[in-house]
């Protein structure tokens, strides 16, 4: 029996091919979420890549299955076996490879958990993860093992998790984080929101999420609205790696964001054979900039199993900032990072 998902993706990346207008990029983002690229032949057809130069391991895909959006696939370079976005998703052999130190939950957020759904890590923050969808899956993804399904949020779990926010008022900020919380229905995102403008100590919203660079159209005029008059502070923190990332449709979803008065921020990881040069670095943040996203952490990879061939050693990420410094203004720098269990915050590299 053929597979259903390869029929359709198969399909959708005709549609889209023939740049039929009905195809999936012109629909709306429920669409494109359900007709990501799911089938490696299908990817290498549409990037007109010869399957057998990749090393492609469907072992690794079985573990953590390839998806890649069709708004996303599109800024790939065809006939680049090295392109920097496609080397994000491509499940590779090297996953397979057991490297000490890379574990299946490098920031020890079991510890962390208080409830389904809810990491108490930091003081004064919360995260929740909102949703265990995502619409790309990043192979360096430090909770690509994480156990989503123990940590879904349903109506009950949502409203234990409303009660252990009201009694402690030293909560200030809730993290919507997943998997990723903008997979969730723009009238999920409503209830959660408005329930949380009830709590009085909360006054910041934070949203973590790769949509808005992956999927552009999930930047709705709804979602818009909905932060526009949400009496919380609203922050979003789009996460992209690379300079290609940027099109004129995440400047435009960037934009919509910021005219709601919530302030975007840039996220990235930094990954070997991905975005390890100064070059890279340099056209990423002011990519990132001219969208209207500042340039916020540039992570070093966290030790998560099956990504250790993304690493970079901490003293050629110190170097590589250091010259990035002398290359661009100081506000368009992001602050090379690093997150470590038990640690209160976010440890900085020193550069
Ligand atoms: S949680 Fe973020 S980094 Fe991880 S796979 Fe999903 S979109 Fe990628």
């Amino acid at each position: 029996m053929p597979n259903s998902n390869k029929l359709i993706t198969i399909n959708a990346l005709q549609e889209h091919s023939n740049e039929n207008p009905s195809g999936v990029e012109s629909q709306n983002w429920q669409y494109q979420l359900s007709h990501c690229i799911k089938d490696f032949k299908a990817l290498c057809e549409f990037l007109q890549l010869e399957p057998k130069n990749i090393p492609f391991s469907d072992h690794a895909s079985q573990e953590f299955p390839l998806q890649v959006p069709i708004a996303f696939a599109k800024r790939m370079r065809k006939g680049d076996y090295n392109d920097p976005l496609l080397l994000q998703v491509l499940p590779v052999a090297k996953e397979l490879v057991k490297t000490p130190g890379f574990v299946t939950d490098p920031l020890a957020e079991a510890q962390a958990k208080k409830l389904p759904g809810l990491i108490h890590k930091y003081k004064h923050r919360v995260l929740l993860t909102l949703s265990g969808a995502c619409a790309i899956n990043c192979r360096y993804c430090f909770r690509r093992h994480f156990p989503y399904s123990e940590n879904s949020i349903a109506s009950k779990q949502w409203q234990d998790i409303l009660g252990y926010l009201k009694q402690d008022a030293t909560i200030e900020e809730v993290i919507f984080s997943g998997g990723d919380p903008l997979a969730s229905s723009d009238a999920r995102l409503a209830n959660f929101m408005a329930d949380l403008a009830q709590i009085p100590h909360i006054k910041r919203l934070r949203i973590h999420t790769r949509l808005p660079i992956v999927i552009p159209d999930r930047i709705t005029d709804k979602l818009c609205q909905m932060l526009n008059s949400s009496p919380l502070e609203c922050v979003v923190v789009v996460h992209a790696n690379h300079a290609n990332e940027f099109d004129i449709n995440v400047s435009q979803a960037i934009s919509k964001l910021r005219a709601t008065g919530a302030m975007v921020l840039n996220q990235a990881v930094l990954l070997k054979g991905i975005n390890d040069t100064v070059e890279a670095q340099k056209a990423l943040h002011s990519s990132s900039f001219s969208a209207g996203a500042l340039p916020y952490y540039l992570f070093v990879l966290d030790a998560v199993q099956g990504a250790a061939h993304f690493d970079i050693d901490d003293q050629q990420a110190q170097k590589l900032m250091r010259e990035l410094q002398a290359v661009l203004p100081g506000y368009l720098v992001p602050k090379l990072a690093r997150e470590i269990p038990d640690k209160p915050n976010k440890t900085l590299l020193s550069i």
